[in-house]
């Protein structure tokens, strides 16, 4: 990585589906904001759940992101390949005492203020399978998000950072993974702010800065209630209709665009929104998409 780039940006999808209108939005936002920053855009798959996975989705998503101009700086990182560097950090959180198993519910762990019971904390062998958990909750983390200004999160729960399947957590690797790539500004769907006290937990507790938040406003389903999503059947995007998928999204991020767009190319209509990229003027609000 050019060590003269300030802003290092990235899109981390989940290969849970193809990409959708909503996660379309995510992407053209943060590459935009990176850009327009003189930074680097790039691109992490999160494929870390595959019970949760699509056979064919991760690929799917990085053609449907070239469709769209959406070119990444540098190799995609595959979280599948980086279970030593999560096993790694476990290990030095364990080291550290931070890391217990546990096989509580959440309701018990809620009965006990965010924590395992005694028992499952005190004892010295667990029934297997069990999960890991991060000694961490009580008190509050605070920071200002790029959109939605001062937040104060509390933490109310030890948070898990591998499953009981096996599986390393999301917070885990969503944390350890930005530190690694040295990711500085994170731009992602505001479905993921009530998540961002604990990855602040997280940086802290590993030692490191966190990154700046951005979260940006959710396209929401038919209902109003639920973000498009592959559960609420979302289709995917049409990758034969880059322009004016680009120019919808453009326009859902608050962008008033010259009538002529929809007949550039991709990468011309992003050079174009990159100029004129204000983050004072994207509308945070989650709606509908008309
Ligand atoms: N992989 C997550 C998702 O697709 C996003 C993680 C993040 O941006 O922090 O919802």
């Amino acid at each position: 990585m050019n060590s003269t780039i300030s802003y290092i940006g990235r899109f981390a999808p989940s290969p849970s589906g193809p990409l959708h209108f909503g996660s379309l939005v995510c992407a053209v936002g943060s590459y935009l904001d990176a850009l327009a920053h003189g930074g680097h855009w790039l691109v992490r798959m999160e494929d870390l759940d595959p019970p949760r996975e699509e056979p064919g989705a991760a690929t799917r998503i990085l053609k449907s992101l070239e469709a769209h101009g959406l070119h990444w700086h540098g190799p995609i990182q595959w979280q599948s390949k980086r279970y030593a560097l999560y096993e790694d950090t476990l290990s030095t959180l364990r080291q550290q005492g931070l890391l217990y198993p546990c096989d509580c519910s959440r309701s018990q762990i809620k009965k006990n203020g965010g924590h395992a019971n005694d028992f499952c904390r005190l004892k010295s062998e667990v029934s297997e399978p069990s999960a890991l958990r991060l000694e961490c909750a009580g008190g509050e983390e605070r920071f200002v998000d790029i959109w939605h200004g001062e937040q104060r999160q509390q933490i109310r729960e030890d948070t898990i950072l591998k499953r009981r399947d096996g599986f390393y957590a999301y917070q885990l690797a969503v944390v350890v993974d930005d530190i690694d790539q040295r990711i500085n500004q994170v731009v992602r769907g505001s479905d993921l702010l009530e998540t961002t006290g604990v990855q602040q937990r997280l940086f802290k507790i590993l030692g490191a800065t966190a990154p700046q938040f951005g979260h940006l406003p959710l396209v929401m389903g038919p209902d109003d209630k639920q973000k498009l999503s592959k559960q609420n059947h979302a289709p995917a995007i049409d990758d034969r209709t880059p322009a004016e998928n680009l120019c919808e999204a453009l326009h859902f991020l608050g962008f008033k665009l010259p009538s002529s767009a929809a007949a550039e190319s991709p990468e011309a209509i992003l050079k174009w929104a990159t100029a004129h990229w204000r983050r004072h003027q994207v509308d945070r609000r989650n709606r509908q998409l008309h």
